[in-house]
């Protein structure tokens, strides 16, 4: 009789342990899924500029390592600035970043960092690399992939020298980042120099399969819009995007019949080309902001063309449009960047200052204060502030008449009206 009763109680507690182990292996064995948007911050203050892109995880750990990161960079900069400076020796703080998966299992984030500290005039480069294992649910190094240090060394030095003209003396001053069959290696110095080694050429401790990515080459049907050349116009343009934010708009902007210019950032496009496909569809405008925000007008020409050609190409890849409009970083324009594009450079005329004020109804006001026929307004689709402006700016531009144009419509309307 006993013993029967302690055969069912032990039944009884594996009945209980078998599943409960079951669930703890099968989520052990659960591979992390890892999804990002890139972010942006822009700040346009008297002693320096930031700009800001990042990756934006759904894994806590991994977006808590970018944050200290881009914290500590700030510090940085916060701490080298002198009390007054010319505007002209404003310092730049610039981060953007790299992405990529392979053998859908390791994410591998780049974060590059482009210091330039105006009083010196002189730019600091710094490097930071973050590769996550989904499966493990750890941060591992990228060296551990590679058998022979050595030979990967050796390797890393040859291209250095043949390519860049640089010697590199130790493993320990370069970054690397695994993208599309390739190493990327880069190392900061002056410049922030790079090469790139097909994977094939290395040993490796895995076989490397990447992701390819799939682009999607549907015929881009765009809506016509019709605007009557004699009622008023006016451009609503928004900057610093995509962002989660972005559909939103384009959805509100469709419901009213209505278009506006987005300035895309190239180094976003990637991962938010579906966004600006349907805004394309929708009839909307794409325009050129740069790749990564660099205050354009304190470069080289050679580098305003790399930062314009980049968003260009990436755009014709990605989602088979070219922009014709070029909006520069914070406004500012000269020679050099008027030299280096024939994209035609589009400011604003009105600025609703979305990215200082957060109260909706006062960007509405400074949108709507002192608005006239032909106006281009300046908003940012990179807060929900200015989402929510939106709805309520349409109807009181309608109420009094407006056509919400884009602007190269807007362009035309006014060539019209020249003509007759
Ligand atoms: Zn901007």
């Amino acid at each position: 009789m006993r013993k029967k009763k302690i055969k069912t109680i032990l039944i009884g507690i594996l009945g209980i342990i078998i599943p409960i182990s079951m669930i703890i292996l099968y989520h052990f064995d659960q591979k992390e899924i890892v999804i990002y948007q890139p972010q942006t911050i822009v700040k346009d203050q008297k002693a320096y500029l930031i700009s800001i892109t990042y990756p934006k995880t759904n894994l806590s750990k991994v977006d808590h390592k970018i944050m200290n990161y881009i914290n500590q960079q700030t510090k940085i900069l916060k701490s080298n600035i002198t009390e007054f400076p010319y505007l002209i020796n404003r310092s730049e703080l610039n981060i953007d970043f790299e992405y990529s998966t392979f053998n859908q299992r390791y994410m591998n984030i780049l974060l590059k960092t482009d210091y330039y500290d105006g009083e010196e005039q002189q730019n600091y480069y710094d490097l930071y690399s973050i590769l996550y294992d989904l499966k493990q649910k750890q941060f591992l190094n990228i060296l551990d992939f590679f058998s022979e240090q050595e030979k990967l060394f050796k390797k890393i030095q040859d291209s250095f020298q043949k390519e860049k003209g640089i010697t590199i003396s130790n493993l320990d001053s370069l970054s690397m980042i695994i993208s599309n069959d390739q190493l990327i290696v880069y190392y900061p110095s002056d410049q922030l120099y790079s090469i790139s080694i097909p994977l094939i050429e290395l040993n490796l401790n895995l076989k490397i399969t990447t992701e390819k990515k799939e682009l999607d080459s549907k015929e881009l049907q765009r809506v016509v819009s019709t605007i009557d050349p004699t009622k008023p116009v006016v451009a609503i343009t928004f900057d610093d995007g995509p962002s989660e934010y972005t559909k939103e708009i384009i959805k509100t902007l469709k419901e009213n019949d209505c278009n506006a210019t987005f300035f895309v950032l190239g180094n976003k496009v990637e991962a938010y080309q579906d966004v600006i496909r349907e805004s394309i569809k929708n009839g909307n405008e794409i325009g050129n902001h740069s790749y990564n925000h660099k205050w354009l007008s304190r470069l080289s020409e050679k580098e305003i063309m790399e930062q314009i050609n980049k968003t260009q190409d990436i755009l014709q890849q990605t989602v088979e449009y070219t922009p014709t409009h070029l909006r520069p970083t914070y406004g500012s324009v000269n020679q050099r960047i008027k030299n280096s594009t024939n994209l035609s450079i589009t400011l604003w005329t009105i600025d609703t200052k979305d990215w200082k004020i957060k109260n909706i109804d006062r960007i509405v006001e400074k949108a709507m204060k002192d608005i006239e026929d032909g106006d281009i307004i300046l908003m940012h689709d990179i807060f929900e502030r200015s989402s929510e402006a939106l709805k309520k700016l349409i109807p009181l531009l309608k109420e009094q008449g407006y056509q919400l144009v884009t602007i190269s419509e807007l362009e035309e309307v006014k060539l019209l009206r020249t003509k007759y």
